[in-house]
């Protein structure tokens, strides 16, 4: 057996000043705690060996496995709209990059592997509790979504901290770009772009103009990446520039949380004071984040200035409409509409105001709908304080639904019946952080990964919490 990654790493081929090459600090005592075999297995590692000591040295940062060639990388970003010229990696490491049984080439990054020269004020470490939630949160994105992110795979608790391995298609972000353009290094920033467009775009390439195809690229995924965090109730609770990829993964999970009850207007982050983050205001961060991007690349979009923001603002036009048309196709599936047709969105948007105005549980509500298509509105009606409510909206909805034909099934695959919700998680972090217990974690994490089938044996987990243990904040513990 090996522990042997077959590294490839390109990042670190780029100039000096794209990063610090740092080794991760090493820590008292290395344990592995979780550790997701399917996904070693899919980059073509050995899940077997890796689950032992050697493993648990790597992944605690112990051990630099060969080929890896660790650097922290330089970025800068918008904290709820303040920018930041220098962040960079504080508390992680690139350690290389893997290329997949599927030929996809991925990142290995450990978070909270101690400080860098970005570090400034912070030690550079992370503790269990916000890893466990950011590989709870993975697990449960990864099963629900396959445009979405695979990471948070492997990690490790050493005393008192913990170090999360996690992987995505690259860490670039939209920060990484606003890093050169505030040094007005447009060398830097045309490599950046190469690099990117090579990773994530290849066919921009060989477009008229590779960089507008790249900034339509990034717009196109970010669209629909926002569609489907809202299609699950997901908030990300810090989608600041600097945690926004180029990829369009969801990465540094931080406060994020599943919604309950609907109520767009929703807010878990402990550090989100004003509600710039809530559910309903994400398409409107990402398109503001996504202008971010667009400024840091005009230089490379045009020679003249005024025709680079001409492109850069007919590209950012498609951010609306790309989404609203991911938003309501995906909603139209969950309400068991195949191909959505231009009337079906007003149906949408009577449901969901409901659903706000009697603020049922949104993933329930949801995954009710199956069996009301097939005559059993029992559990969908029990969601609505007043049941007429759904009775009304059901009517036009059965109608609509005879031309349908597998409705249920759709609507099966499309809703949830598991989500993290956020008392299941509080609850697994407490058993982990204060009693060394892991079967919370654990069990959370097996229902998790099935979140479509229902688990009778495990109907418990589909509940939303009840008035006492209901979680009204989370936090990032950076
Ligand atoms: P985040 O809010 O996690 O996206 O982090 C924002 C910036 O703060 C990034 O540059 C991080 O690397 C850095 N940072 C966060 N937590 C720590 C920490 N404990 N030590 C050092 N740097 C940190
Ligand atoms: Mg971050």
């Amino acid at each position: 057996m090996s522990t042997r990654f077959s590294f490839d790493n390109s990042y670190a081929r780029l100039p000096a000043r794209f990063y610090i090459r740092q080794a991760p600090i090493a820590v008292a005592a290395p344990r592995l705690v979780f550790f997701n075999a399917p996904l070693a297995e899919a980059l073509g590692l050995e899940a077997a060996a890796l689950a032992g000591a050697e493993g648990a040295a790597i992944f605690a940062g112990n051990l630099v496995p060969d080929g890896a060639e660790p650097l922290a990388m330089a970025y800068a970003g918008h904290q709820f709209g303040g920018f930041s010229p220098r962040l960079g990696d504080g508390r992680a490491l690139l350690l290389g990059e893997v290329i997949g049984r599927d030929g996809q080439r991925r990142d290995i990054h450990l978070k909270g592997s101690g400080r860098t020269l970005f570090s400034r004020g912070g030690d550079g470490r992370a503790v269990l509790g916000p890893m466990l939630r950011e590989a709870i949160i993975s697990e449960a994105m990864a099963a629900l979504a396959v445009a979405m992110t695979g990471e948070a795979v492997l990690r490790e608790k050493p005393q008192p901290g913990a170090v999360l391995t996690r992987v995505a298609a690259s860490h670039i972000r939209v920060g990484s770009f606003q890093y050169f353009a505030a040094q007005e290094d447009q060398e830097a920033l045309k490599l950046l772009a190469d690099f990117a467009i090579a990773r994530h775009d290849p066919t921009a390439a060989t477009a008229d103009n590779p960089y507008l195809a790249l900034l339509s690229g990034v717009i196109a995924r970010q669209a629909k990446l926002i569609a489907q965090w809202l299609h699950i109730g997901f908030i990300h609770g810090v989608m600041n520039t600097d945690n926004m990829t180029i990829s369009g993964e969801t990465i540094d999970y931080g406060p994020c949380a599943f919604m309950d009850a609907y109520d767009p207007a929703t807010v878990l982050s402990s550090i989100d004071h004003g509600g710039r983050y809530a559910y309903a205001n994400q398409p409107r961060m990402a398109q503001w984040n996504l202008a971010r991007l667009a400024e840091a690349l005009l230089p490379l979009l045009a020679e003249q200035e005024e025709a680079a923001l001409e492109l850069a603002q007919a590209a950012l036009g498609a951010f609306a409409p790309a989404f609203e048309a991911a938003y309501f196709d995906g909603f139209a599936r969950k309400i068991g509409i195949a191909q959505r047709m231009p009337e079906d969105t007003a149906l949408i948007e009577d449901l969901l105001r409901r659903m706000a105005e009697q603020g049922t549980d949104f993933t329930l509500t949801f995954r009710a709908l199956a069996d009301a298509a097939s005559g059993d509105a029992g559990a969908a009606r029990a969601q609505f304080t007043d049941p007429a409510a759904f009775d009304s909206w059901a009517e036009g909805w059965r109608a609509r639904l005879a031309q349908e034909a597998d409705p249920a099934r759709l609507m099966r695959a499309s809703n949830p019946a598991f989500i993290p919700r956020n008392h299941l998680v509080e609850a697994a972090i407490r058993a982990a952080e204060d009693r060394d217990d892991f079967r919370p974690f654990e069990a959370l994490m097996a229902v998790l990964a099935r979140p479509f089938e229902d688990q009778p044996d495990r109907a418990q987990y589909a509940n939303p919490p009840k008035p006492e243990e209901r979680v009204l904040a989370t936090f990032c513990g950076t």
